[in-house]
């Protein structure tokens, strides 16, 4: 016999795997939200933690701190995160769907410019909001000094202001 609170989340999942949510969107960080790494595990204290990078108490100097113990997460985690997030985004924004202005109906073929209800389509991750997360997360390495991801970062930058 099965739980209720089991049969209620599995009935949640069901729900979040059916929204029509284009996948290559769940991948995407607004810029808002890309600072923010989730689900971060301490291996002083043991716990998950999120960690906010664009918190005003750390920098540079301090580095990064578990908010539960103080401990320091070293740089490497958080620059290979930000590595994958950026490859993740990247990806999701080229290979994102175009939806029309009107119906809102996501295009089918893959070339097509006009909806069949004659209206255009647009990105739905728009490119400007691409460039902004990509400034955010430069300008999070920049103050943390993750040269890495600061050289991945312009990087891509240099491809999508050509
Ligand atoms: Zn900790
Ligand atoms: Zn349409």
């Amino acid at each position: 016999m099965i739980s209720e609170p089991i049969e209620n989340l599995r009935s949640q999942l069901i729900q979040m795997l059916s929204t029509n949510l284009p996948t290559s969107a769940l991948e995407w960080h607004p810029p808002s939200s890309v600072c923010v790494l989730e689900n971060l595990f301490c291996g002083n204290c043991s716990r998950c933690v999120d960690l906010d990078l664009c918190s005003p108490f750390s920098d540079e100097k301090t580095g990064f701190r578990c908010p539960h113990c103080n401990a320091l997460i070293s740089k490497e985690s958080i620059e290979e995160l930000l590595l994958e997030r950026l490859s993740k985004m990247v990806t999701a924004f080229t290979l994102q769907d175009k939806r029309c202005v009107q119906c809102k109906q996501l295009a089918t073929r893959f070339l097509s410019r006009y909806c069949e209800c004659s209206n255009r389509f647009e990105l739905v991750i728009p490119k400007s909001e691409f460039l902004e997360t990509l400034r955010t997360m430069k300008s999070i390495a920049k103050k943390h000094g993750l040269s890495n991801v600061e050289f991945a970062v312009q990087w891509q930058f240099n491809c999508f202001t050509l």
